[in-house]
């Protein structure tokens, strides 16, 4: 596996000082088209591909599908592609029915690891394979797995840089962002889904519940893998 390369002299500037449209811009100035952003049309996303077209990046995105998505998450993806024009990258992803085939059915149910693995991690590191530099809208606050990460980050898992605009900002910034923006967004959101991912591994949470709470509800399970360095099984 590659090891992280370094940045030139000239651009190592403080990034964890920076505000979330600097660190966009710097990021696009380090790494040019080589920079993508990745999207499953959760509120963070809505955020990013808005601060992205307001900046004049002309950046890929790369769609997250595991083909397993709620219909308003495919919904929400149209509006944002109808309202800013996104030059989307969708990864091939095996079908359902050959996951059923090679897994046996409902994978989710019996190995969600393997499940994430097969749908999201490896259609990923195929995806990223043409890029340096990966935007993802994380944040610190939605899990005690992700309250140490930087604003940049070496992933020895996918050869790039991954860039965390959004890292520093709560809940209630990102739909202050929204909000006053009147950016689309997904309309599960109001109606309990404060995380959104498949189908079947995702339900609403209790306001008293933490954010994520409400994906693989029940069981230890906090993480898809996607930004988890150590492999998922495989
Ligand atoms: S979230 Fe569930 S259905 Fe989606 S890839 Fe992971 S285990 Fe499979």
């Amino acid at each position: 596996m590659a090891s992280a390369p370094p940045l030139p002299e000239s651009n190592s500037p403080d990034v964890e000082a920076m505000g979330a449209e600097e660190l966009l811009r710097w990021g696009y100035a380090e790494f040019g088209d080589q920079l993508c952003l990745t999207c499953s049309w959760q509120k963070q996303s809505s955020a990013l591909v808005h601060m992205v077209a307001e900046l004049g990046l002309p950046l890929d995105v790369i769609e997250l599908d595991t083909h397993l998505f709620f219909r308003e998450s495919y919904e929400t993806r149209d509006r944002l592609v109808r309202r800013y024009g996104l030059n989307l990258i969708q990864p091939d992803v095996l079908t359902v029915a050959e996951q059923h085939r090679h897994e046996g059915p409902n994978l989710w149910e019996r190995d969600p690891d393997r499940c994430c693995h097969l749908r999201k991690v490896e259609p990923l590191i195929a995806a990223l394979e043409p890029y340096d530099a990966w935007i993802s809208g994380i944040r610190r606050d939605q899990s005690p797995s992700r309250a140490e990460t930087p604003k940049l980050q070496w992933s020895e898992r996918y050869g790039v840089w991954k860039v965390h605009p959004l890292v520093d900002w709560d809940e209630q910034r990102v739909w202050a962002y929204i909000k006053v923006n009147e950016i689309p967004y997904n309309p599960l959101h109001e109606t309990g889904y404060r995380s959104i991912g498949c189908m079947p591994c995702t339900k609403p949470t209790r306001p008293d519940e933490e954010e994520r709470a409400g994906r693989w509800a029940g069981s230890d399970k906090l993480e898809c893998g996607l930004h988890v360095e150590a492999p998922a099984s495989t």
